[in-house]
């Protein structure tokens, strides 16, 4: 019997992460919650993540830590009594954060707590109200259309009063206590895509780096609901944020698009160079967009107080696929191939930034003198002294510990073996050194 090649192993990996997008896909996550807490409950299985909380209440930046949330039951029943939603059918029929509600309503009173999307009539729409205390029904356009005047019979019961809000963490040191942070969100109640696919990703990266060992580089794994929870994150990391060299946001990674980068802020640092060098190795396809202040949690770790190089790995970007925030990003929509292939680019990416190395110039006020030690002399009379020496001038230009070898030559528009032969040089003159060394 053969063993299984790469592509049967990258088939059972997309099954498996299927599987996990399966199980997580009916739980009622919101920003808090029993739902979220069986979640993290799953990941931990997955990865050994730490659930980490914070009270209702507390402060964090310039927010605060959002009541509890939870849904005992919650339906719509028309005038003769037929159930027009249940969240036992679909959690999504509940806007999120509705606050309790019980009574009988004639439709034109109903009618304002009634969502649903005209333009795709048999799919039910995500509707959330975390900052604003009300209540709302989604339903398919084509049940809302057919209501006839009557009295309406509403039942919400939730409970919206102080608890707890979670978080999971797992953090892998490595030999440097620089870190690479990868997150995504896990607010979200079912829908696939938006987002078990990310948390399915997410923690199976963190079981088999935690598995692998030998990152040189710290690896932090974090799975928080969107915008507040890593806005609460930041509030009681600050005095870490400056080891974070990275931050991979994931979301969306198994609908069947091509997978898409949103670049950092900068666009062109360390982070958004290897992430389309590894797309093209792996002649993967991958849709470039601009940073931009919308999006996901990118807008909190590239706040202008936090600038952390931050990029967001999706597939499809959100918004832009018709089944987004509906009851159509279900398990059909996430497609196991491109969970598998989200998940080995995402993999390579870590692999690949992890590897890196930062030359350092070690005589960096000034330029060094160069004739004293023979480093003229090196370039030689040949037709490409020029460029050699070229080379040495950027490559002491650019040696600020932050830059990697391809950035240095991509600047320099020389080949990158033009540069690592300035780099020899330089090393053996003893004017370079690599910044993961003198760490
Ligand atoms: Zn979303």
């Amino acid at each position: 019997m053969t063993p299984p090649g790469p592509a049967a192993t990258n088939d059972q990996l997309g099954r498996e992460l299927h599987a996990l997008c399966a199980e997580l896909y009916p739980l009622f996550r919101s920003l808090t919650g029993e739902g979220v807490r069986q979640t993290l409950r799953i990941l931990q299985r997955v990865c050994g993540l730490d659930v980490r909380s914070a009270v209702s209440h507390e402060p964090a930046l310039d927010w605060t830590v959002p009541l509890e949330w939870n849904v005992r039951e919650a339906w719509l029943r028309g005038p003769s009594g037929e159930l027009l939603a249940d969240v036992r059918r679909h959690n999504l029929h509940l806007v999120g954060y509705s606050v309790p509600f019980r009574g009988r309503l004639d439709l034109d009173a109903l009618r304002p707590h009634l969502h649903s999307l005209p333009d795709r009539p048999d799919w039910i729409p995500y509707r959330t109200t975390y900052w604003a205390r009300d209540w709302g029904v989604c339903l398919p356009h084509r049940v809302v259309e057919r209501l006839e005047p009557g009295l309406y019979e509403v039942v919400v019961d939730t409970t919206l009063e102080p608890g707890h809000f979670n978080w999971g963490e797992l953090l892998l040191p490595g030999m440097l206590r620089e870190e690479i942070l990868i997150t995504t969100h896990i607010c979200h109640p079912s829908m696939a895509n938006d987002n078990c696919s990310g948390m399915a990703v997410a923690s199976r990266l963190a079981a088999e780096f935690a598995r692998r060992g030998g990152h040189r580089r710290s690896l932090r794994f974090l799975f928080a609901p969107g915008t507040v929870g890593a806005i609460v994150w930041l509030a009681r990391h600050l005095d870490e944020i400056r080891h974070i060299r990275h931050v991979i946001v994931l979301a969306g990674l198994g609908d069947p698009g091509p997978l898409s980068l949103k670049h950092t802020r900068d666009g062109r640092l360390e982070l958004d160079e290897t992430a389309v060098s590894v797309a093209r190795a792996r002649g993967t396809a991958l849709i470039e967009r601009p940073f931009s202040p919308y999006g996901y949690d990118e807008r909190q770790y590239a706040s202008p107080g936090v600038n952390l190089p931050t990029i967001v790995i999706q597939r499809t970007p959100f918004g832009t696929y018709p089944q987004y925030h509906t009851s159509a990003d279900d398990l059909e929509f996430v497609r196991p191939e491109s969970l598998a292939d989200s998940y080995a680019f995402v993999r390579d990416l870590i692999l690949e930034l992890d590897a890196a190395r930062h030359p350092v110039n070690r005589c960096s006020i000034g330029e060094p003198q160069l004739g004293r030690r023979g480093l003229y002399a090196a370039l030689g009379g040949d037709s490409h002294a020029q460029e050699r020496q070229m080379a040495m001038l950027w490559v002491l230009n650019l040696a600020d510990g932050r830059t990697i070898v391809s950035q240095i030559a991509a600047r320099s528009g020389l080949p990158e073996s033009r540069i690592t032969e300035a780099i020899h040089a330089l090393e053996r003159a003893g004017l370079l050194g690599w910044a993961e060394e003198m760490r």
